[in-house]
């Protein structure tokens, strides 16, 4: 049975980019048609500056949305990646595989990095190696998908290159994965500046539709999306990227292609109302969800808890074969 695996880091409040570009697929695709992994990679939130308490409450938050939005235990396993150690065993190991140069041509790397400096702060060694570590979530699990947003195929495409290095290196031990990226909806931009991606930890959150806003809230910043000069609905993602972005968001929502939904629209004003109106549809049955589960935390740290025993036992016997493959002896 094909195996897969995805997470999401507790930087931030979700967003409609997170929902559209990932979670909406594990919970209507992924869950159903294979042996499925949801990670909250708690790990990488760690990687830039970070406040413990809202990282350990943002993790709760995460996955406890990822089950309001219809992932089900019965179907899939949620864990927190730190509940499970063979990620961080099997990261340093992969760290001995990769090299500093690849690291530093991420364009993830490259862009935090310049925004924690912009910020004043140091720039943490862990957000260099960021990607070893989620190539180790992946390959713990042999997973051969990891669906996810198109910012995330650079490091999966990277973790396609460990695997198969350490393979040739140190004899089969990995399965390699390949990313798997929705055709429309898999890069949501920021609504006030849409040629930057709509990202969870951003500063800015005009632009950001989280889950959780209020129904209010979130049409205001969809009718508040910036548009493009012109006055004609095209899906042109270089000369009208506010608009294409809108399209997307509604095609993802409501179905049919951005270009065929662009046809039907005379205004940018009719186009924004129905976003608007789409999007909190779609997110309506998820707030409710979370707010029943927020009544019951017990559920969820069962969850979790009973997720965690299952990743371990599934992680444990190939992360145990690295170690032997890679020469350290084992325990007698
Ligand atoms: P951060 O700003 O901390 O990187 P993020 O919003 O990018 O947060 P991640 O936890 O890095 O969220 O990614 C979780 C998943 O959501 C990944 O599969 C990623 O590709 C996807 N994703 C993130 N942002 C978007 C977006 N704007 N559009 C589509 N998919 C996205
Ligand atoms: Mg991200």
């Amino acid at each position: 049975m094909t195996r897969i695996f995805s997470g999401i880091k507790p930087t931030g409040h979700l967003t409609l980019g997170n929902y559209l570009g990932a979670v909406r697929q594990w919970v209507e695709v992924d869950q159903h048609k294979a042996d499925a992994l949801f990670c909250v990679v708690d790990l990488h939130a760690l990687t830039v500056d970070h406040d413990p308490a809202r990282v350990r409450r943002l993790s709760r938050q995460a996955a406890t949305l990822l089950l309001a939005a219809g992932l089900e235990p019965a179907r899939c396993t949620v864990f927190v990646q730190s509940h499970v150690d063979e990620h961080t065993r099997l990261s340093y190991l992969l760290e001995c595989t990769a090299s500093d140069g690849e690291m530093r041509r991420m364009i993830q790397y490259k862009e935090k990095s310049a925004r924690e400096r912009a910020a004043g702060g140091g720039v943490r060694l862990s957000l260099l190696t960021y990607p070893v570590l989620m190539a180790a979530d992946i390959l713990a699990y042999s997973a051969d998908e990891v669906p996810v947003g198109d910012d995330q195929a650079q490091h999966v495409e990277l973790t396609r290159d460990l695997a198969v290095r350490f393979n040739q290196r140190y004899g089969h031990t990995f399965t390699v994965p390949k990313a798997v990226v929705p055709s429309v909806a898999a890069r949501i931009m920021d609504l006030q500046d849409p040629t930057s991606k709509m990202g969870k930890s951003h500063a800015e959150t005009a632009g950001i539709v989280y889950l959780l806003d209020e129904p209010d809230v979130a049409r205001k910043k969809i009718m508040r999306a910036v548009t493009d000069s012109g006055s004609e609905v095209v899906y042109d993602r270089e000369a009208q990227p506010g608009v294409a972005n809108l399209l997307e968001i509604l095609a993802s929502c409501t179905g049919g292609t951005p270009a065929e939904l662009a046809g039907t629209y005379a205004s940018y004003g009719a186009l924004k109302r129905d976003t608007a109106e789409a999007v909190l549809e779609l997110l309506r049955p998820v707030r409710e969800r979370h707010a029943e589960l927020c009544a019951d935390p017990g559920y969820v740290d069962a969850v979790l808890r009973e997720g965690a025993v299952r990743a371990r036992e599934l992680a444990r016997p190939t992360v145990d074969a690295a170690y032997a493959a890679i020469g350290l002896l084992p325990p007698a």
